[in-house]
């Protein structure tokens, strides 16, 4: 291929830029990261990411800490358990990132920390960005621009043996959903939420009185949770994982969609118009239909959750 070995810059070392570097350096590119962090990982993430994980990646025994096939979804007039196909795996982010990593170093992909990119990187064939929800490359290249949620967390140390995941849809004021959630882990049990900035937090707060935990407000983390297709209008430039706003409009998830537009970039690279135009065609229609289930499920949920079986299955991932 007359492309192969021709340079490519990836910015950011987080989960869509090391898979991105991977996919690219096992096609024949050399592959360069570039990451403001000293070291990969770190981002704020529940890190609950459906099996389809394993289209792309080999997951190995123990890189998962559980897989997850159903969650217990506390309606104000009754709980209802929805199972989840295909199922989760929980991770520890930080671990999956390394794990990563480690697959794009022996590739060959070469690592740059400590290093800011503030400009479109010169003398590159190509240039992938993956710098997550603030995108400075998308500020730089492109006219599109995301919606935003804030997506917050705080961990309680495990001391029972609780495993049920638990969620609680929330209607804020002026008719924004999001939702608070409760994640036992290994060692620590997750409460966290998504939703408007103020809303979301009180909820979480209360949230947290309600199960009697002694918090320390200055503990709570939170992130910017983006949601809208957006790409560069720079030929040389593709915005891809959190920087491009592939997320769920369900629950914020963004690992399995970044991976999915990652790989249709992959199978059309270096065509980048058409890889555009092969990821709207995929995402468009699941944003809308995502927009729409949230407004149903919200409504039903509160009005006439009476009604709905009490259990049923769901793909998460709106594939
Ligand atoms: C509370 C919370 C819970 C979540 N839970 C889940 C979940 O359970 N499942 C799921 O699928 N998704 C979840 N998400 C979403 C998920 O974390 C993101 O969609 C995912 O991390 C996006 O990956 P990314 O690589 O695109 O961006 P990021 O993970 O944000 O990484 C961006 C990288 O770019 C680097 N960077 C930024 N700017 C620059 C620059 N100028 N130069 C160089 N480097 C730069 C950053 O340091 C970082 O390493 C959650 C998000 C939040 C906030």
């Amino acid at each position: 291929m007359a492309e192969k070995n021709k340079k490519i810059a990836v910015i950011g070392a987080s989960i869509i830029g090391l898979y991105a570097a991977l996919k690219l350096q096992k096609k024949g590119f050399d592959v360069s990261v570039f990451e403001k962090n000293d070291r990969v990982g770190g981002k704020l993430c529940s890190a609950l990411i459906s099996k389809r994980i394993e289209q792309g990646l080999t997951i190995p025994q123990g890189l998962h800490e559980r897989e997850v096939n159903n969650i217990l979804v506390h309606f104000p007039k009754q709980d209802i358990r929805v199972s989840v196909n295909p199922s989760f795996l929980q991770f520890e982010r930080r671990k999956l990132d390394e794990y990563i990593f480690n697959l794009a170093k022996e590739q060959g992909v070469k690592f740059f920390f400590n290093t800011e990119i503030k400009e479109i990187p010169q003398g590159f064939f190509k240039v992938i960005a993956c710098d997550g929800s603030l995108s400075e490359l998308r500020k730089l290249t492109s006219k599109d621009s995301p919606s935003f949620r804030l997506g917050i967390q705080y961990f309680v140390e495990r001391r029972g043996q609780e495993e049920q995941i638990e969620i609680w849809p929330k209607v804020f004021s002026n008719n924004e959903y999001g939702f608070l959630w409760k994640i036992p882990g290994k060692e620590f049990i997750e409460y966290g939420g998504i939703g408007q900035a103020g809303n979301v937090l009180e909820e979480l707060i209360n949230l947290l009185d309600r199960n009697n935990i002694v918090f320390d407000r200055s503990k709570i983390k939170s992130a910017l949770i983006p949601q809208g297709l957006c790409f560069s209008k720079d030929n040389n430039v593709f915005l891809l994982g959190d920087s491009a706003g592939m997320t769920k409009p369900t629950t914020g998830g963004g690992v399995i969609w970044g991976m999915t537009a990652t790989n249709i970039l992959i199978n059309n690279f270096s065509d980048f118009k058409r890889a555009e135009k092969k990821i709207k065609r995929f995402f468009k229609p699941k944003i809308l239909k995502g927009k729409l289930e949230v407004k149903a499920g919200y409504f039903i949920g509160e009005k006439l959750s009476l009604l709905l079986p009490k259990n049923f299955s769901i793909d998460a991932d709106l594939f």
